[in-house]
């Protein structure tokens, strides 16, 4: 079976997708960010220095482009 994603608590269309990063090191950061693939929410979720950083806005170029479509 298929790995499974949490649907979107805030649309309930979605579902939440993991997106990994690298580090400085180029160690890579797994599921570093969890976004809603239903693009009328938006919702997203971050790890930031061991903060957890939910529904920022997207602006700042940080978000990756999503094609998974
Ligand atoms: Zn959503």
């Amino acid at each position: 079976m298929a790995e499974q994603f949490p649907t979107c608590k805030k649309c309930n269309e979605g579902v939440l997708v993991p997106l990994s990063d690298f580090g400085g090191q180029g160690a890579p950061i797994h599921y570093k960010a969890w976004v809603c693939t239903y693009e009328e929410c938006g919702f997203n979720l971050k790890i930031r220095n061991g903060e957890i950083n939910s529904n920022e806005p997207v602006s700042d170029g940080s978000q990756r482009e999503r094609r998974d479509r």
